[in-house]
């Protein structure tokens, strides 16, 4: 093994089967009222389940530059309700969490652009599938916990506590990266957990100049494990108890990862420039070329963080949001270009 290899290389796949791929779509947003006002357009169009094209004319040096269509695992128009989102975009890759399998979802988008709003839907709609779920498998006894925390300017951030000194990352022989006294609640019902996301919600916007500022650079994690064991002794330990983690993330606004800045301007606004989300790019892009190989989960808190929902046999689903507005057409098509490299 080569010296700066270390074991993170070594993805780790007991069953030695072959990778999933992780599951692409793109949302497209309705036009917003400020777009609508302002006379701004709609240049973006699905066109079925998979495609999305680029409806305005391209001159002919963009015709050179630019595709007019692009195919992802799912494409949603902006008349999708998050219930559909959920269903076709996310819903089987969370849910394997009650299998025992690791999951994340993701959402990533420019600032404005639905990541929020799509997450939210994604998430409740994933705790109440999961909450069904172990009320119709009554052969086993569940136990589900929550967590949640922020990365900002890669400092990790409880947000189930009033605390907000952050927080070091550890890393456990066994359990891989640890959030070093990340609050962990054990949720009892469903007013439990919605109680638990207004609270996050608060400690989100607490020392914060204005929401949108700082939710534009910071990423939120929401993680769910589920642990579960037979009731009755099955025969074998392994399928007597079962436990993983379906982590829902929303990313910073993906005009922090814009690497078309120039030199002068990447200094200036160096701080502007989100660590975790270009390193985020990076281990995508490897991870949907095979698992093999190098990954650099280590470059970020967020990568770190996620590494086990992320490799090995963990399922991931990416939730590409858009503006449908023509102002907003060059960070629209760096999303589809991130979407593209991820599939
Ligand atoms: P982001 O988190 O990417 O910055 P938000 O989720 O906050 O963006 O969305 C920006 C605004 O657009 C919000 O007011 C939100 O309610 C609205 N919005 C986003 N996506 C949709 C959608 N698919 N349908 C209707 N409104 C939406
Ligand atoms: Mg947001």
């Amino acid at each position: 093994m080569g010296v700066d290899g270390g074991e993170e290389e070594q993805i780790q796949d007991p069953e030695g089967s072959c990778h999933e791929r992780i599951f692409v779509s793109v949302r497209l947003r309705p036009l917003s009222e400020k777009e609508v006002v302002r006379h701004d357009v709609s240049d973006w169009e699905c066109i079925n389940d998979n495609t999305i094209i680029y409806r305005s004319k391209l001159s002919v040096s963009e015709r050179s530059m630019y595709p007019t269509a692009y195919t992802f695992d799912r494409v949603f128009s902006s008349d999708c309700h998050n219930r559909q989102v959920y269903e076709a975009g996310a819903k089987e890759v969370a849910l394997s969490v009650v299998s025992g399998i690791n999951s994340s979802v993701f959402a990533y988008g420019q600032t404005s652009s639905g990541k929020t709003y799509t997450m939210i839907g994604i998430t409740e709609n994933a705790m109440a599938d999961i909450y069904d779920y172990t009320q119709r498998h009554k052969e086993r006894e569940f136990i589900l916990k929550f967590s949640a925390m922020e990365i900002y300017n890669e400092s990790v951030r409880d947000l189930l506590s009033a605390d907000s000194s952050p927080l070091r990352l550890l890393d456990d022989p066994e359990r891989g990266t640890v959030v070093e006294k990340l609050t962990e609640e054990t949720l009892q019902d469903w007013n439990h957990f919605k109680e638990l996301l207004s609270v996050c919600e608060a400690q989100r916007q607490i020392g914060e100049t204005t929401l949108n500022e700082a939710s534009s650079r910071s990423h939120q994690i929401l993680r769910v494990t589920v642990e579960s064991s037979a009731r009755e002794f099955l025969g074998n330990e392994k399928s007597s108890m079962l436990a993983a983690t379906v982590s829902f993330v929303d990313l910073a606004g993906s005009e922090r990862a814009s690497q078309t800045l120039s030199a002068g301007a990447r200094l200036k606004e160096g701080c502007h420039i989100n660590r975790s989300l270009l390193t985020l790019g990076t281990v995508i892009r490897k991870l949907s070329k095979g698992r093999n190989g190098h990954i650099p989960f280590r470059d970020s808190k967020l990568t770190r963080i996620l590494q086990s929902s992320l490799g090995g046999n963990a399922r991931t689903a990416i939730i590409c949001t858009m503006s449908p507005a023509r102002s907003h057409v060059e960070q629209s098509r760096n999303t589809l270009l991130f979407a593209s490299c991820a599939k």
